[in-house]
């Protein structure tokens, strides 16, 4: 296998003016550090872009509907298309622009005046983390490497293995003992190394990143990796430049590292600060009852306290958030709120996700929608406000819990009689 440790050098991104340290505010060059030097683990890097780095709606209209459309505001350099020139070539697969779904049937099921669903089910892997995934595999390269590692819950690890193959890159990821057996079938599928630390996601996050120190691996744990989260805010450019005008008051996020949400919020701002967002929605931030470490920060006001990850939503299922910092700043900016869901909530919230709006979703994902139903029950939203809530993950991704969900099927005889016996409707015509 090969290994090679890298060095600052060998990043360079010349869009990108500093990395700033959200705990300490220290900057440094872009590619000099992965994590504050001085802050440690604590020390995400948040990337800051020079004045330059704009589009206008024009620059954007006829673009590629895909996140590269956003080329400027990422930290990569892409080769002109077409061109033999210098830049990286991203892989040919349809990341981004995700549909947004006007869900008049769920909307009205609440009790909302608008409700929108954006599918992220629908990227390659099947997840949000595609977007992360995109932008890490062309930052590996772009920093020569050619291995990269992950640890996670499944979906960055399903994510990662896809775009390393679509990149040819060589991929090891961890994941914990409970990872679903789709998630990790689409890992050894997609050719990674897959090593089952026989701990939880807190012990396999720990593990990984041990290892790629110690190996020299491209690390795209999203809450070390600075340029990830720049991968995910292309969701927040994209709900403004898809809804325009209509941008919702309140915008609902599944949070386990907290990634997500700090992502779709700088996505968000920057298309404000651009002039491309009419306004600014709230957030609504939501974790299981079971696993609400960062929900309990905000609460309080003070640091993390790490928690227990207990939940149905193994997405979520994070004890020891790795971005809780950013994830209650861009709540609490945004004048928004976070909320905590019960399994039982999580699981009718899948239902409800099929069944009012044919949107398959994995618990993690459903999970948004619960939360705009506790936070309209708990008077945090009012039936008048519009909302969007993201869908993370499709839900073929944990068919034990859509089974739990929804239940199984009625086993009947091969015989006519059986159908109606079954259905209740002996001689009855539809
Ligand atoms: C990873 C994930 C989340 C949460 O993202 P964080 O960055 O960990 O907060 C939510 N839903 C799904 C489906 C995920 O895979």
């Amino acid at each position: 296998m090969p290994i090679r440790r890298l060095s600052g050098e060998d990043l360079r991104m010349s869009k990108i003016e500093e990395l700033k340290c959200v705990q300490c505010g220290r900057t440094y060059a872009p590619g000099a550090a992965m994590t504050c030097s001085d802050c440690g683990l604590e020390g995400i890097l948040e990337v800051r872009y020079g004045p330059d780095a704009r589009f206008s709606a024009a620059d954007l209209a006829g673009r590629p509907r895909d996140l590269w459309r956003y080329r400027e505001l990422l930290p990569v350099e892409l080769s002109a298309s077409g061109s033999t020139g210098g830049g990286l070539v991203p892989p040919d697969l349809q990341v981004g622009w995700t549909p947004v779904y006007d869900a008049v049937h769920l909307a009205e099921y609440l009790g909302m005046r608008r409700l929108w669903v954006k599918d992220d089910g629908r990227n390659p892997t099947a997840s949000f983390k595609d977007r992360a995934s995109a932008i890490a595999v062309l930052a590996a390269r772009q920093a020569g490497a050619t291995t990269v590692a992950c640890a996670s819950t499944g979906n960055a690890a399903s994510s990662l293995a896809g775009f390393a193959a679509a990149t040819g890159l060589a991929a090891i990821i961890f994941v914990p003992e409970r990872a679903p057996e789709p998630k990790v079938a689409q890992l050894t599928m997609f050719g990674a190394r897959v090593l089952k630390v026989q701990d939880n996601y807190d012990r396999t996050w720990d593990l990984c990143q041990q290892a790629c120190g110690e190996f020299g691996w491209y690390n795209r744990n999203a809450a070390v990796n600075p340029y990830l989260v720049e991968g995910k805010k292309t969701a927040g450019l994209e709900i403004a430049e898809q809804l325009g005008e209509d941008l919702p008051d309140w915008i609902a996020v599944s949070v386990g590292d907290g990634c997500t949400i700090a992502g779709i919020w700088k996505g968000l701002v920057e298309m404000h600060r651009l002039g491309l967002a009419p306004r600014l929605p709230r957030l609504l931030g939501v974790q299981a009852e079971g696993a609400r470490a960062v929900a309990d920060a905000f609460a309080r006001g003070e640091d993390l306290v790490v928690g227990g990850d207990d939940t149905v939503a193994d997405s979520i299922a994070v004890g020891h958030p790795r971005n809780w910092r950013r994830a209650v700043r861009a709540v609490r900016e945004s004048g928004g709120a976070f909320v905590c869901v019960s399994d039982e909530e999580i699981l009718d919230a899948m239902r409800h996700l099929a069944r009012k709006a044919a949107v398959f979703a994995e618990p993690a994902a459903a999970a948004s929608l619960a939360g705009l139903g506790r936070a309209l029950r708990d008077g945090v939203l009012s039936p008048r406000d519009t909302a969007l809530a993201m869908v993370t993950g499709n839900g073929l991704k944990d068919t034990k819990s859509a089974i739990r969900a929804a239940g199984g099927p009625t086993a009947i005889a091969p015989r006519l009689e059986a159908v109606a016996e079954a259905l209740g409707t002996a001689g009855h015509q539809a």
